[in-house]
């Protein structure tokens, strides 16, 4: 199954994840900076097992975030 990686601390918190996937990224209120829905800490990434559909929908994610830090794993 793929998985949706985010280096969060890398997150300049611009949004444009939230924004394209509303549903997979929430925007913290502490600190202003992209969480991955239900992702699970390993490391010092964030992952989440998504279906190939959703895989499809982040690759938008993975090319708009400015500083490169979504990579979706197959
Ligand atoms: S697009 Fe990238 S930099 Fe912007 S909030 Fe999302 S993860 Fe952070």
């Amino acid at each position: 199954m793929p998985k949706l990686i985010h280096y969060r601390a890398k997150c300049i918190g611009c949004g444009i994840c939230h924004d394209l996937q509303p549903d997979l990224w929430r925007m913290s209120k502490k600190d202003g900076l992209a969480t991955l829905v239900n992702g699970e800490l390993k490391k010092d990434t964030h992952q989440l097992e998504i279906n190939e559909q959703i895989a499809k929908q982040s690759k938008y994610a993975v090319e708009s975030c400015p500083v490169g830090i979504i990579k979706v794993m197959k």
